[in-house]
Parts: C-alpha cells; structure tokens; sequence
C-alpha cells in the first residue's frame, strides 16, 4: 500500500511512526447494550509525519467512516471546563468588540460554547453551524442561532464581529482546504477577526499520553505545524498560545491578502522526538496495566472521564475489560451506556458508592479536573485513592 500523501503540503516523504491494529472509530458515540459496543466500528491508526513541513497525521484515516449525527455527543458538563469557555469569551471580548456583529462559531457541537460566551459577554449573539447540532433559532432568552449543515462559506450571512473555529480542523481529511472555506466566509470583511483551537501535539508527546491519538481526530498539530496549516489555508496568523494546562492551543489571525507562509523549522528534529515516543510507548502501555494489576488487589479500578482519554485508554490498556470495573462521566445522557470497542460501561458518579468497601483507585484521564473530581468523591464518601495516567 502506498501511503498517502502530506494534507497539508502533499509532500510524498511521509513516515509511519505510532501505530494502532484498531481503535473505536468514533469514540464520542456511545452504546445502550455492551454487544453493541463491542461491535462499534473500529479501525487501523497509524500516526505519519511528513518530513517535508513536519505535519502529523493518521495515515490510515477513512473519512467515509465517519458519521457526525445527532448521536455525536462529546460534552463535558463541568464547572471547570464552563469556567475554561468563560476565559475563553472574556479573552476574546477583552481584544474584539463581540456587538458589531454575531460571533460565527465553525463546528460549535451542541452550541455549549457559544452559550457561554453569550452568557458572559451581555449583548453578545452567536450562529452556530454543526451537522451534528439541533437546529433553532436564536430568542431573546437564548441570542444563538444553530444551523444544522457541513460548514460552507455562503451560511456566513451577517459580518461577523468574529469567526471560530474550535476543535475542528483536527477532525478534517484535508484541513487546509476547510480553512480556506472558513476564510472564504469572511471573504468580503477580511477585517473579521478568525479565531482557531486544536489540541497540542507537543503536549501529547512531552506528556507521553498516548491515550490522546484517536480516530476522529485525523491531524494532529504542534505549535509550528498549527500555524503553518493555517498559513497555507489564507490565514495571517497574528498571535498563537497554548490554553487548557497546554493540553490546546489557540490562534487568531485575519484573512490573509498577501505573502506566502514560511516553512517550516525543525521538522527532523520533530521527527526524532516522535521516533523516541513512538519507541518507548508500548513500555508505557504495560506499565499503565501494571499500575492497574497492583492497584485491583486493594480494590476496584476505574475511570473517570469517558469522552476521547478515557475511552482510547480502555481500549488500549484493558482491551478484554478485565482491570477496570468501568468509567465514571458526568454527561448523563453516557451514563447507563457502553464505550464503542472495548465495551466498559459508563456510569454516574453515585455508582462508586456501590462497589463494595474497599478502596477504589479513580484514574483521573484528565489532570485538569482533579479538584472537582476529588470534591465530587468526598461529597459521596466514597473512599478513593486517585491516580493520574
Ligand atoms: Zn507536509
């Protein structure tokens, strides 16, 4: 098979490097009986990186496997990820005047995020596009609009005072081209400030997360590649940062009308790096189940946070559901499910209380949340010991 080429700058040069035999093609679809969830879609994974421009992407990727409908359900309803919304919306209003227009939200989900910021910023209104949203119109109780449609330059039909993009290009087989189509959107105000978020690369890496390379994410962005892709996709980029403990990464820019993007530094440096990870990542496998194997002799194991980390690190490390009783998420429409692959049920909080009175070690899939996670467990009386993969 002859591996396909660079997305980004359709280099040939591309090499294979993480490699997965199979993961849940869609991990933030969920399952009402086990059977089913272990007869979830599952695919090969192999993360290449191109050695002209550094881009890292799954080079197994079948974008006709996906199906973003009204399943498609990745909320986190948490107070430590509304107050990360709330930044986000008091770092944008801080910069943009929000009132001159509606903020224009490019794959905005379920609207959560436009919500937030609408709440935060008074006076503020948003449209949001997603196929996988439910459709409305916006009111004076709720000023956000939510079109149900593939985002295409012509549902632009107000001047934005501002253009998102969050948690997208990530998803997207050709990730230039989508953002050449969100640049086109603004064509005719190239003023309208763009705004982009995507998960860090170089945290994944630094971090060893290995549970973090999924399969609806195709590309996979460092903090060069990030801005090179939006470069090449007509945008100027003026700042870029990481957000959410570095797990993500933000950058804002303007429609491009001039110039050509830089290439890209130190991309055999980048490669080497992700050669070091991708050997020692099996050991770090073993050593998670390991870690599992001696805390179930004390007591239960089980996870908390079963959207992307949680689901992936299932598959991976307790494939055949033998080391993990299961997975806490706080979304309740998961709770009472099964995660696609490996099968692990999805549970509420309250169900720790019934697993017996020996200690139950929670593995926190996501540091960001300890605090109200260790909160939540106190609250219960559940006695748990935490651990962070
Ligand atoms: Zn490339």
């Amino acid at each position: 098979m002859t591996a396909p080429a660079c997305p980004v700058c359709d280099g040939r040069d591309v090499v294979d490097l993480v490699a997965r035999a199979r993961l849940p093609v869609m991990q933030n679809v969920v399952w009402p009986s086990r059977d089913e969830a272990l007869a979830a879609p599952c695919a090969p994974f192999s993360l290449g990186v191109c050695r002209a421009c550094g881009f890292a992407f799954n080079t197994r990727f079948d974008a006709a496997l996906m199906v973003y409908d009204p399943r498609y359900d990745n909320d986190v309803p948490s107070a430590v990820f509304t107050d990360y919304y709330r930044s986000i919306a008091r770092d944008l209003a801080a910069r943009h005047d929000l009132h001159r227009g509606p903020v224009y939200d490019v794959g905005c989900g379920k609207g959560t995020f436009l919500d937030v910021l609408c709440a935060t910023v008074p006076g503020a209104r948003g449209v949001g596009v997603d196929p996988s949203c439910s459709p409305r119109e916006a009111d004076a109780e709720r000023p956000v609009a939510l079109l149900r449609e593939m985002f295409r330059a012509e549902l632009v039909a107000e001047r934005p005072s501002l253009l998102v993009c969050r948690h997208v290009i990530e998803h997207i087989a050709r990730p230039v081209e989508f953002i050449r189509a969100v640049v086109e959107g603004i064509r005719r105000d190239p003023a309208v400030p763009l705004f982009f978020e995507v998960p860090d690369l170089d945290w994944i890496i630094e971090h060893e997360a290995f549970w973090d390379f999924c399969y609806e994410h195709c590309n996979y962005f460092t903090r060069a590649s990030f801005v090179h892709a939006l470069e090449r996709g007509g945008v100027a980029v003026a700042s870029s940062k990481t957000a959410f403990g570095a797990q993500y990464q933000w950058a804002e820019g303007v429609a491009r009308t001039s110039g050509e993007p830089a290439m890209v530094a130190g991309v055999a440096d980048f490669v080497a790096r992700v050669t070091r990870y991708a050997e020692a990542e099996q050991r770090r496998i073993e050593g998670a189940r390991e870690r599992l194997r001696a805390a179930g002799a004390a007591g239960p194991c089980v996870l908390w946070g079963m959207a992307t980390k949680g689901v992936v690190f299932a598959n991976l490390v307790d494939p055949g559901g033998t080391l993990l009783a299961g997975g806490v998420d706080v979304n309740a429409r998961k709770q009472g499910q099964y995660i696609p692959g490996s099968g692990h049920g999805i549970h509420a909080p309250e169900w720790l209380t019934t697993l017996g009175d020996r200690e139950v070690t929670v593995m926190v899939m996501n540091g960001n949340y300890a605090g109200e996670i260790r909160e939540r467990c106190a609250a219960l009386g559940v006695r748990a010991r935490f651990d962070v993969p």
